[in-house]
């Protein structure tokens, strides 16, 4: 499985009972952290989320309401005696702020921590079942969204027809590859009598903060959902490109031309109490639009 679940859909100043942003996203394997604004840890009590299953964390730039909730998460990390591996992924200097105030406030990390820099585009992580890669964006400052892609999955064994024509186990290997196998009495099984193929991979793209660039297309091209920021409403297109963010309609067009299938927005301004007018304007441009909520999971 993939999925989304958004702890924070809020843009610089938390407002209206809304957060800075932070995603978990969730694999078959274990959870990972995109960005970790102010309260982070607080909305991951709130919507019950395993936080000992979070082993990336992923930060996109260095605007406080995308990892004023780091020190705090990892500091809780500590005090937990966490034991298990974890993975952070950011800006290089990020890693001297960590340091320092590890260092000021005598926080001993009991776990083995390792530090990413994030220094060009590309891969940053490959598991058996996924992988997780970076894009520039354009911000006021160095910035980057993430893409995770699920791998292509073995085709299924289905077991009851398996058995029903004796197919040793030791054959099962080939047949999860596609092939087909010859039995000891040289009957030949056609693989596509006994496995079925498995759900076609998955992807999700995250863009953090970013100006309408049309160059991101190319990166995001064709992903199952991508969650592109709309700070704000399009009327504020000129205020949206002075501050190096995007519109609803700029999101959308965005999303539209990519061919993704579905359109999350979020980072919204604190100005606006009521995102539904958000969500409208993305319609008008790309139907499959939905404005994110927060403690929302949504299955890729
Ligand atoms: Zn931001
Ligand atoms: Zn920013």
């Amino acid at each position: 499985m993939l999925g989304v679940t958004i702890l924070g859909n809020n843009s610089a100043i938390p407002a209206h009972g809304r957060h800075p942003t932070a995603q978990i996203i969730s694999t078959q394997d274990d959870l990972l952290l995109f960005d970790c604004g102010e309260g982070t840890q607080i909305q991951i009590l709130n919507y019950k989320i395993r936080r000992s299953r979070i082993n990336h964390i992923f930060i996109s730039h260095l605007h406080g309401d995308h990892y004023f909730g780091l020190i705090g998460l990892l500091s809780s990390f500590a005090l937990l005696n966490r034991v298990q591996p974890l993975h952070v992924y950011g800006p290089a200097a990020l890693q001297g702020l960590l340091d320092q105030q590890f260092q000021l406030s005598e926080i001993h990390i009991p776990f083995p921590y390792h530090f990413h820099a994030i220094e060009k585009d590309g891969l940053l992580l490959e598991t058996p079942n996924y992988i997780v890669s970076c894009f520039s964006t354009k911000h006021r400052i160095e910035c980057r969204g993430f893409i995770i892609r699920q791998k292509k999955r073995n085709r299924k064994i289905l077991k009851n027809r398996a058995d029903s024509r004796d197919i040793p186990f030791n054959l099962y290997a080939l047949l999860q590859e596609g092939k087909d196998v010859t039995l000891e009495n040289g009957t030949v099984i056609k693989n596509e009598e006994v496995t079925i193929a498995s759900p076609p991979p998955k992807s999700y793209a995250f863009t953090a903060d970013t100006l309408f660039d049309p160059s991101l297309i190319e990166q995001i091209q064709g992903v199952d959902l991508l969650y592109h920021e709309a700070t704000y409403p399009h009327a504020l297109a000129d205020k949206a490109s002075a501050r190096f963010h995007s519109t609803t309609k700029e999101a959308a067009e965005i999303a539209k031309r990519a061919g993704v299938k579905k359109l999350l927005i979020g980072h919204f301004s604190a100005k606006f109490d009521d995102t539904s007018a958000f969500e409208e304007e993305a319609k008008e441009v790309f139907p499959y639009s939905e404005a994110a909520i927060e403690g929302t999971t949504y299955l890729v």
